[in-house]
């Protein structure tokens, strides 16, 4: 098990090897969820000479239960 640290949760454990991935936080019932997959920094526009090597991602929104 991996912590994962989210602001404004209490430390979370998640099981190691699951491969990268971001978090989506439910404002309505404040559950965490895991998005899998990411295509950032694929996405990601860096100056020349910069190369990304990790990031963290949270979103925040409403889950199905709560929309
Ligand atoms: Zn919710
Ligand atoms: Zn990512």
């Amino acid at each position: 098990m991996v912590p994962v640290a989210l602001p404004g949760e209490p430390l979370r454990y998640e099981a190691a090897g699951a491969g990268h991935h971001h978090h989506f936080l439910c404002r309505g019932c404040g559950r965490a969820f895991e998005l899998p997959g990411c295509r950032l920094e694929a996405d990601l526009d860096l100056p020349p000479g910069f190369s990304a090597e990790d990031h963290e991602v949270v979103v925040y929104g409403r889950c199905p239960d709560c929309a």
